[in-house]
């Protein structure tokens, strides 16, 4: 195995205050990885430091072989990071065509553009009746689709979901935890941060428990579910 991702050190601050402290953390190619912990643990902040959305204090960021801690955001993208962010941040007024097509904007081989969007249709067939149809229109599932598919559209090596089941219906968190499972199938590497822990330990290759800007328990999902404190914190279970 290769590593997709390697985080060594990583601290994250806002002014005086590290939200994130000594983070390291890697994931393999191929694998789905996945980041638990309540509200303001430090999540969010991780996943936009590794897309250059966020400066670091210290700490490095590897993709692959490529040390990309100071690249630019985009640059981050050419190299094969891209991130679903939190909440969709579609463009509702304009179609899902269109919402896709922003997603590869920046790229200039247009038979291999075709090629993805292809794929990414074939992957959520869903979006293919509704091409034409006003993104904010769109189901809350469906729109996360809209984003999956826009960044696909990137053709990244490492695709980062920031919440991807928020605020969605039971049977919907259920669609969404199946599509980031047939990505990772096309041979993306996933790293997932959720609230909903079991849904994203379920399907986790291997997960971290961040708790106030540290990690503190890895391992694979499944194992983590039967452990008793994730049980406690984060499934629910007394
Ligand atoms: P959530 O699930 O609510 O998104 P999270 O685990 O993603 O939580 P972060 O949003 O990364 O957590 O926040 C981590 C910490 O950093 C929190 O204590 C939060 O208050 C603080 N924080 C986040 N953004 C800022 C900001 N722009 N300025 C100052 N502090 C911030």
């Amino acid at each position: 195995m290769s590593k997709a991702l390697d985080v060594s050190n990583l601290t994250i601050a806002y002014g005086e205050i590290a939200a994130v402290r000594e983070v390291s953390f890697t994931v393999e190619a191929g694998e789905i990885a996945t980041i638990i912990g309540a509200n303001g643990a430090g999540k969010t902040t991780i996943l936009n430091a590794l897309c250059g959305l966020r400066d670091v204090r210290s700490g490095s960021i590897r993709l692959g072989e490529d040390d990309i801690t100071a690249l630019p955001p985009h640059e981050r993208v050419r190299h094969g990071l891209s991130q679903v962010p939190e909440g969709r941040r579609l463009f509702g007024r304009m179609s899902v065509a269109e919402n896709l097509e922003i997603g590869a904007y920046a790229r200039r081989d247009h038979a291999a553009r075709r090629h993805d969007l292809d794929h990414v249709l074939e992957l959520f067939p869903r979006l293919r009746e509704r091409y034409r149809q006003l993104a904010g229109t769109l189901s809350g599932g469906e729109q996360q689709m809209v984003a999956m598919g826009r960044a696909l559209m990137t053709a990244p090596k490492v695709l980062l979901l920031d919440e991807p089941t928020m605020g969605l219906a039971p049977q919907i968190v259920d669609l969404v935890i199946d599509a980031v499972r047939r990505v990772n199938g096309e041979g993306v590497t996933v790293l997932l941060v959720e609230q909903n822990a079991y849904s994203a330990l379920e399907i986790a290759d291997r997960a971290f428990v961040l708790e106030s800007g540290e990690i503190t328990l890895t391992g694979n999902g499944p194992d983590l579910i039967t452990h008793p404190r994730v049980r406690s914190a984060y499934l629910g279970y007394d």
